[in-house]
């Protein structure tokens, strides 16, 4: 029987386990509280950060909304972060990617206070992460390795391909599972004979943003799939990066699109405020 890897019902366990931690902060008269700053009108930006503050005011997490016009300068919004930087009632700042073009997002990202970046992507971070010494991890990886653990899926020695090399996906979640004891493949669009490499996968990870790229004659037998991709067919369904009708019958595990890795990011940016917060009370 093909497990499914539900990241539905444990982000739903996640987040009954943060209203308690919220109630506990509250109690020491610290309110947890995340800045989400939108930067124009891009509409799955705007649909992502929605989805933040519904899932936030769901725990009883506070969230302050900083929106600012496409144009807006770099200059504007760097003094926006140094702000938010020093402000002690701002526990996680998290900027909505992509930034218009007049802003160069590396460096909005490295002006962030490293002990505030709620996704994990500052340059301090990242490193830390590749030294084995995380701090704040990306959320979309730190989702997957939670949602594998909660199914005593275990990555040591296993051989772990990667398909994707983005920098929010593919290349954390090489170092956690490189961390973690696997061997690890990452594969890109460059990659010479990706089918073959996928095909010797113990666990594979799909975050290439192709609709069902990955199909049946691409994995082996028994293969856990984690299948990152969003995307909508020619009907408007939400579908992965990965073929789940072909590919859950021969699977050992899969995560299902949607359903998967989608809560799990959500909630990991969750934890990651209360975490921060919680260091106000020595937590
Ligand atoms: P990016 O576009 O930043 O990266 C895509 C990666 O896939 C690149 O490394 C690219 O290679 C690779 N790729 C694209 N086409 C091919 C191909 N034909 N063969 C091999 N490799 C290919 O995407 P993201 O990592 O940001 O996102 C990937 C998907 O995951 C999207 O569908 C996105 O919506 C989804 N997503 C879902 C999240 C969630 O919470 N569920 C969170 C984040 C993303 P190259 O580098 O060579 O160009």
């Amino acid at each position: 029987m093909t497990e499914i890897l539900d990241g539905r019902i444990l982000s739903y366990k996640i987040r009954q386990q943060l209203k308690q931690r919220i109630t506990r902060l509250q109690e020491h008269k610290v309110i947890p509280a995340l800045a989400v700053v939108l930067v124009g009108s891009d509409n799955a930006s705007q649909i992502y950060v929605r989805n933040k503050h519904r899932a936030a005011a769901e725990v009883g997490l506070t969230t302050h909304d900083f929106k600012l016009p496409e144009t807006v300068t770099e200059e504007a919004l760097l003094a926006l972060i140094a702000k938010l930087n020093v402000d002690s009632s701002i526990h996680g700042i998290l900027v909505q990617l992509p930034l218009p073009r007049q802003i160069n997002a590396a460096k909005v990202t490295a002006a962030i206070d490293p002990a505030k970046d709620v996704d994990g992507f500052h340059p301090l971070n990242i490193g830390q992460l590749f030294l084995n010494n995380p701090q704040s991890l990306p959320c979309t990886p730190h989702g997957i390795m939670r949602l594998l653990a909660e199914h005593q899926i275990d990555v040591a020695r296993k051989h772990a391909v990667i398909v994707g090399r983005s920098n929010i996906v593919g290349r954390p979640i090489a170092a956690l599972l490189l961390n973690a004891d696997a061997t690890v493949t990452i594969t890109h669009s460059k990659t010479v004979n990706l089918r073959e490499l996928t095909r010797q996968a113990d666990i594979l990870i799909v975050a290439t943003g192709r609709a069902e790229f990955i199909k049946r004659a691409d994995v082996k037998p028994g293969v856990v799939v984690v299948d990152v991709g969003m995307n909508r067919d020619a009907t408007g369904k939400l579908v992965g990066d990965v073929d789940f009708t072909e590919v859950a019958p021969v699977a050992a595990a899969i995560t299902p699109v949607p359903g998967g890795v989608g809560p799990m990011t959500i909630a990991m940016l969750l934890e990651q405020t209360v975490k921060f917060a919680e260091r106000q009370i020595g937590g």
